[in-house]
C-alpha cells in the first residue's frame, strides 16, 4: 500500500469485475488473476484503514491505465491520445485500479 500512503485520505477504486466478466465472458486465468488481485488489494487496504470502493467499469473504461488521461474507446479497442497507449478496452479498464485523494470513484 505504499502507493496509497502518499495521500492523506486515500480511496482505492476497484473495477466491478463481475461486470467485465459478464460482458467479455472471461474465464479461467483472467478471472482467477483479477479475483486474486482484488482480494489482495482489499485485504491490504482494510488492514490499513483505507477505503475501497467498487466502480462500474463504464466509468473508467475510458481512462488510460498508463497515464490517467481520458482516452478514446471504440468498441473493444482503447487508445490514449495523450501517451499513445493502446489495449483491449476491458483489459485497460481492469488495470485501472486507482488511488484517489478522498474523491468519489465515479467522476
Ligand atoms: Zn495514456
Amino acid at each position: 500500500m505504499e502507493f496509497a500512503a502518499q495521500f492523506d485520505n486515500p480511496l482505492i477504486c476497484l473495477e466491478d469485475l463481475e461486470g467485465i466478466r459478464d460482458r467479455t465472458g472471461w474465464s479461467g486465468v483472467y478471472s482467477w488473476y483479477f479475483d486474486q488481485l482484488r482480494r489482495f488489494i482489499t485485504y491490504k487496504a482494510e488492514r490499513e484503514g483505507i477505503r475501497v470502493e467498487s466502480v462500474d467499469p463504464a466509468y473508467t473504461s475510458q481512462t488510460c491505465s498508463q497515464c490517467g488521461e481520458r482516452g478514446d474507446r471504440d468498441g473493444d479497442h482503447f487508445a490514449c491520445s495523450s501517451c499513445g497507449y493502446e489495449r483491449h478496452a476491458d483489459l485497460n479498464a481492469a488495470a485501472n485500479i486507482a488511488v484517489r485523494e478522498g474523491e468519489p470513484c465515479t467522476d
